[in-house]
């Protein structure tokens, strides 16, 4: 039996807490807040999409960086294991479209009450309002940890899941990365991710609580495509947001910070330019003596018409039999590729994962135990991972929490 120390009691903290004293070791929990889970608490809108129920194959695509790390401990835990575990603590679960995972109450707090009563009967030991400040140790092993009071710790082994640095008043403030550098880790630069993005053009503003459901969306750096995607997205005041776009941020949040990046948008990805260009030229016929602006209402939703209109270059008031072919023919041009400039994400603030984190390099893989301090531990979103929206981002918190906890002895 160890006495082991888990600093952060979020999803990854209280996981691997659990596992930890399931082992038979004496567990303690230091967790800043007045509470454990705040960060699950506001998960999949308060739904908490704990896991996602697709194939090995689709948790390994989902996972944006480093997923080679993951390879022990997504087989070692698997999305079945998770979905096995919730349901045995008396959390029953529920599948949703696109594999999402859910508990049946659709309540988050159901998941955090599940893993607070069953780390209360293992008899874990949760210090609420205790912040940690540093943790010791060198090659030789890890020591203790320092509380921001002054107090010392010792233990035999630490678990650092203290989160990454988005929605910083969950509690997830970046410290471990600090605690992971303080003892020789190296942590890579760190990048809002699954963020809204921030566009140039200001007639976005214009576009503000417009949602547009099955889009394509193509990002290229320079003539490089690098992301396509269908689905859904949203104009906001200062860009867009919705889950297309936040997919795509993932993608891109690294090389935009010192470039710009062009969004090209096909507003109508399931007609070809030709198929579109008839449907356009059937509008036209129909409204011959109407103005182009009051023409083109069944192509859009109202609020982008105007745009439309305006990046057009034809005069809205021209009656649509005066439009020239060639004005037609760039005008479905248009409607293909409604092309936005993307000069940055939002903050942190506003992220829902941080990319970036503790070197995956510098960790076991099968236990996350430091190779540089041994029985020092990182799992969960401290760690250099992370994934696209749809549960794969908490089956990291898990897979990574339960090799650590069942590891140690
Ligand atoms: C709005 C939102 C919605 C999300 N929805 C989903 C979803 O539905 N499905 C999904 O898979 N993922 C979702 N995520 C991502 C998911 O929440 C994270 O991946 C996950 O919470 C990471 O778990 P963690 O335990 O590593 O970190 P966190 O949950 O961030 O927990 C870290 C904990 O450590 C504590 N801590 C930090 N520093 C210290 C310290 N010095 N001393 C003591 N305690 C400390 C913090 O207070 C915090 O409680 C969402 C994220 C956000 C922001």
């Amino acid at each position: 039996m160890s006495k082991v120390v888990v600093i952060g009691g979020g999803a990854a903290g209280m996981f691997a807490s659990v596992f930890a004293a399931r082992n038979g070791n004496e567990v303690h929990l230091f967790e800043k807040n007045e509470k454990t889970g705040k960060k699950l608490f506001i998960t999949g809108k308060g739904r908490c999409n704990i896991t996602n129920a697709g194939d090995m194959e689709t948790l390994f695509r989902s996972v944006v960086s480093n997923p080679k790390f993951l390879y022990s401990s997504f087989y070692g835990y698997t999305n079945e294991d998770v979905i096995s575990f919730f349901e045995e603590i008396g959390v029953k679960t529920k599948i949703e479209r696109g594999n999402r995972v859910f508990p049946v109450s659709d309540h988050s707090s159901d998941v955090i009450n599940g893993l607070e009563r069953e780390m209360k009967k293992l008899g874990v030991k949760v210090h609420l309002n205790t912040k940690v400040k540093s943790v010791e140790g060198n090659e030789e092993g890890f020591r203790e940890i320092v509380l921001s009071n002054g107090e010392k710790v010792t233990a035999d082994a630490c678990i650092v899941a203290t989160g990454g640095c988005s929605y910083q008043p969950t509690g997830s403030t970046g410290d471990g990365y600090r605690m992971a550098e303080s003892v020789g880790h190296t942590v890579t630069e760190v990048y809002p991710a699954l963020v809204p993005l921030e566009i140039k053009e200001d007639f976005v503003g214009e576009l503000q609580g417009l949602s547009l459901r099955n889009v394509e969306a193509t990002i290229y750096d320079g003539k490089k495509e690098i992301y396509s995607d269908f689905g859904e997205m949203l104009f906001t005041h200062y860009g867009v947001s919705g889950p297309l776009m936040l997919s795509a941020s993932s993608c891109i949040t690294k090389k935009l910070q010192d470039r710009e990046m062009k969004l090209v948008i096909d507003l109508k990805p399931a007609l070809s330019e030709e198929q579109l260009n008839q449907r356009v030229l059937r509008d036209f016929e129909e409204n011959k003596n109407k103005q182009f602006r009051n023409a083109i209402t069944k192509l859009f939703p109202a609020k982008l018409i105007p745009v439309m209109v305006m990046l057009s270059g034809i005069d809205a008031e021209k009656k649509v039999n005066e439009v020239s072919k060639e004005e037609r023919m760039e005008f479905v041009r248009l409607i293909k590729h409604f092309t936005l400039t993307i000069n940055g994400t939002r903050s942190f603030r506003e992220a829902i994962i941080t990319q970036g984190g503790v070197k995956t390099k510098e960790v076991n893989p099968a236990t996350m135990e430091s190779k540089l301090v041994p029985n020092l531990y990182f799992v969960g979103e401290v760690l250099d991972l992370d994934a696209l929206t749809g549960g794969f981002n908490l089956q990291i918190a898990w897979s990574t929490a339960y090799m650590a906890g069942s590891s140690i002895w």
